[in-house]
């Protein structure tokens, strides 16, 4: 018998306790999940980093904490957690990411807020330019952000993407390394950042890199707030950049007094751009208990050097 010990929000449990448990019969497992197994007994952790598990160090016999979130900011900073972990990757959650920055992308590609905005009794006809004719930029060229740019690249858009190591994606011009980044900003008339919070990451867009961007260009940020310099960026909403449409911040909930809630420049949305989906998410963890079992390596092991 598998033990499998449910570390994340109660919110959450209710879900992951009706779509685990298809997962592991169809993985062929027999798993006993609970949020109660005594420590020394838990084969696999479930967790999220705000769960009631926060001191790794009593179970010895766990062979693989399986996080739910796809950003591990938060637990790979625990220093009580030794043993494997993986992240989130999960076709729902991915799937809902390509949907939100699509529709940004194409509410500031379209010029959508002019006429939702300006209902006015003028019949302006300015023609949005074609999606060929706008480039479009993402930083972080991974799970997400690799969905993302060829969703983009399929509808038109020419589309640069940005990692560290150098990636080849159809129909999509990728780059890596310093002078890469240099590059995939230069005159990008939006860029959408999916990348993960490390401290190489870390104010990625500031003054410096804002500054390259085209006049006029758009921000576009479901990955996390820290990747932008939040000074730089009010300061660059008066030069170069249009808007930034924002879901992540440095402080969440974003404080009802920020700048950026009344910046009319500025799109706030609440940590919304996607999310795991418990019915999809149940199959990767099965996959991943699945191959524990089997002795095969686990699919989406956080690489602790890199911090992601
Ligand atoms: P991945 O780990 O799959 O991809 C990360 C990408 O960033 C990789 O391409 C990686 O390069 C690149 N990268 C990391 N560090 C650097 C660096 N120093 N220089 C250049 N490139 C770098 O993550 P996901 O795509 O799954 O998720 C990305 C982020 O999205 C998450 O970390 C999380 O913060 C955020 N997120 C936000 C959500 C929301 O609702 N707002 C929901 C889910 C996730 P390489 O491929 O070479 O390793």
């Amino acid at each position: 018998m598998i033990r499998a010990l449910f570390s994340a929000g109660n919110h959450a449990w209710p879900e992951y306790q009706e779509t685990l448990p298809p997962a592991f019969r169809a993985a062929g497992l027999t798993v006993d999940l609970s949020r109660e197994h005594a420590p020394e007994k838990v084969d696999y952790i479930i967790a999220a980093p705000n769960g009631p598990v926060q001191d790794f160090t009593p179970f010895t016999s766990c062979k693989a904490v399986l996080n739910l979130w796809a950003g591990v900011e938060d637990i790979v900073s625990n220093t009580t957690l030794t043993q494997p972990l993986a992240r989130m990757v999960d076709p729902g959650l991915t799937d809902g990411m390509v949907e939100w920055v699509v529709g940004h992308t194409m509410r500031h590609h379209l010029g959508m807020d002019a006429h939702i905005h300006g209902q006015d009794g003028v019949w302006r006809t300015d023609y949005p330019p074609l999606a060929q004719d706008r480039p479009v930029t993402v930083l972080g060229l991974g799970a997400l952000g690799a969905a993302c740019a060829q969703m983009l690249a399929s509808l038109g858009f020419p589309v640069t993407g940005w990692s560290r190591s150098q990636k080849a994606l159809q129909g999509v011009r990728c780059l890596s390394s310093d002078t890469g980044l240099t590059e995939a900003l230069t005159g990008a008339e939006i860029v959408v950042l999916l990348l993960p919070l490390t401290d190489a990451t870390t104010d990625i867009l500031n003054a410096g890199t804002l500054a390259l961007l085209a006049d006029g260009a758009f921000i576009i940020n479901p990955g996390r707030g820290p990747l932008i310099d939040d000074a730089a960026l009010i300061a660059a909403l008066d030069t170069n950049i249009a808007h930034a449409t924002l879901d992540v911040f440095r402080r969440e909930p974003l404080p009802e007094n920020h700048p950026f809630w009344k910046h009319p420049q500025v799109t706030v949305t609440p940590h919304i751009a996607s999310t795991t989906r418990a019915k999809t998410a149940a199959t990767c963890i099965a996959e991943n208990i699945r191959r524990g079992e089997a002795g095969e390596p686990f699919l989406h092991l956080v690489d602790r050097s890199k911090g992601y």
